[in-house]
C-alpha cells in the first residue's frame, strides 16, 4: 500500500526539529530510522501531515561514557550498538540484545530511540533498558526532563513521551563488577520475541548480588520489571538455588496472553521461567569474570 500525502521537513538542529514540533503538534509524528512507522504509514494505521525526519541531526547517534554514566543518543542504531566494543566491554548486554533485533537492514536502520518510543511491548530494548535502571531524556523547547524506565511505557505502543518531545538521550549507571545478559525465544532468526529477558546485576567483593535489575518483554502489555524475582537475589548470593527461585517468581508475577501465531499464556509463563534462569546465569557468571579481572 502507499502512505497518504504528507508534508517533509529534515531539520538540522534540535531546536528547529522542535519548532516544527510545536507548529505541528498531533498533525505530525518523528522519523528516525523509519521500521516502524513507515509500515504503519504504508497500512494507513498513521497518517501524519508533516513528516520531521531527525536523520540528519547527527550528534543524537553516540555512544560515551562520562563520570559512571553511559549515555547513548536516541538516533544510535542498533548495529552501532551490536558493534560497539565499548559496549561489549562496559555492558555487554546492549550489544547482545542489538544482535537479536530483526535483520541486518533492520538493524542498520532501526534506533534504540524510534524503538523505545514506539513501546512495542515485544520488542526488545525497553526490558534491557528496566533492567539496566535507565533513565530516558526527553527534549522540549521548554526544557529536559528524565523519566524513568520504569514509567516510560505507560501502555501497549504508547510511551511517555508527549506530542511536543523528543526523546534525544538513554542513560544508565555503570559499575566495574557488573554483568548482564539478554536471553531471547524466537520462532525463527530475526523474529519478534515470543519471550525476552533482560537480566543486569553486580556483585560485591563477597560475591553477594548488591543490585539486581530483571526487564521482560512479550508477556504484558508493555515491558515490565519482575520485581519478585529481583527480590529473590537482592541481598543475596546468587546460586543456581536461588537463580531457580527467581526464575520461578518470574514465571508467577508475569502476565503474558494467548496468541495463535507464539503459544499460550502457560507456555510463555514456562518460557519465562527457562529465560530468565538463563539470562541471570550468564548475568552471574559474566560478572563474576569481570571480578576476577579487577
Ligand atoms: C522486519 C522487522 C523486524 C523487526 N524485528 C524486531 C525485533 O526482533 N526486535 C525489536 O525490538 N524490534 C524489531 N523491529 C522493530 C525495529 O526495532 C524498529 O527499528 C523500531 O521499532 C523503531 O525504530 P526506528 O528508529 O525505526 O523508529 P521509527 O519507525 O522511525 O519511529 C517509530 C516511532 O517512534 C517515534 N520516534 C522515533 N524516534 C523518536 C524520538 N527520538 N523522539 C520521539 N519520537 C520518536 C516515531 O514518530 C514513531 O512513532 C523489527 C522491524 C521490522 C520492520
Amino acid at each position: 500500500m502507499v502512505p497518504r500525502g504528507f508534508e517533509y521537513v529534515a531539520p538540522t538542529t534540535l531546536q528547529e526539529a522542535l519548532t516544527y514540533l510545536d507548529r505541528y503538534r498531533s498533525d505530525s509524528k518523528i522519523l528516525a530510522g523509519g521500521q516502524s512507522l513507515i509500515p504503519l504509514m504504508k497500512l494507513r494505521l498513521a497518517s501524519p501531515k508533516y513528516l520531521i525526519d531527525l536523520n540528519r541531526i547527527s550528534w543524537l547517534d553516540y555512544i560515551r561514557e562520562e563520570g559512571g554514566w553511559m549515555k547513548i543518543g536516541s538516533m544510535t542504531r542498533h548495529h552501532t550498538i551490536e558493534a560497539s566494543s565499548q559496549l561489549w566491554h562496559r555492558a555487554e548486554i546492549l550489544p547482545e540484545a542489538a544482535s537479536m533485533i530483526g535483520d541486518p537492514q533492520v538493524r542498520n536502520s532501526g534506533t534504540i530511540g524510534g524503538s523505545l518510543v514506539h513501546a512495542d511491548p515485544s520488542a526488545d530494548w525497553g526490558a534491557v533498558i528496566i533492567a539496566l535502571g535507565g533513565s530516558l531524556k526527553l527534549s522540549s523547547s521548554s526544557g529536559e526532563r528524565m523519566v524513568r524506565a520504569d514509567d516510560f511505557f505507560v501502555d501497549s505502543l504508547t510511551s511517555a513521551v508527549k506530542t511536543n518531545e523528543i526523546l534525544t538521550e538513554i542513560s544508565f549507571q555503570v559499575s566495574k563488577v557488573c554483568g548482564g545478559s539478554y536471553a531471547k525465544l524466537e520462532r525463527k532468526s530475526g523474529d519478534f520475541a515470543t519471550v525476552g529477558v533482560a537480566a543486569q546485576l553486580s556483585l560485591d567483593s563477597s560475591g553477594v548480588c548488591d543490585s539486581v535489575g530483571i526487564g521482560l518483554s512479550s508477556v504484558a502489555p508493555t515491558n515490565v520489571r519482575a520485581t519478585k524475582a529481583e527480590a529473590v537475589l537482592k541481598g543475596n548470593e546468587p546460586t543456581k538455588l536461588r537463580i531457580a527461585e527467581a526464575a520461578k517468581a518470574a514465571a508467577g508475577e508475569c502476565k503474558p496472553s494467548d496468541d495463535p501465531l507464539r503459544g499460550s499464556a502457560e507456555y510463555k509463563r514456562a518460557m519465562v521461567r527457562v529465560f530468565t534462569e538463563r539470562a541471570l546465569n550468564r548475568a552471574v557468571e559474566r560478572a563474576k569474570r569481570k571480578a576476577e579481572e579487577q
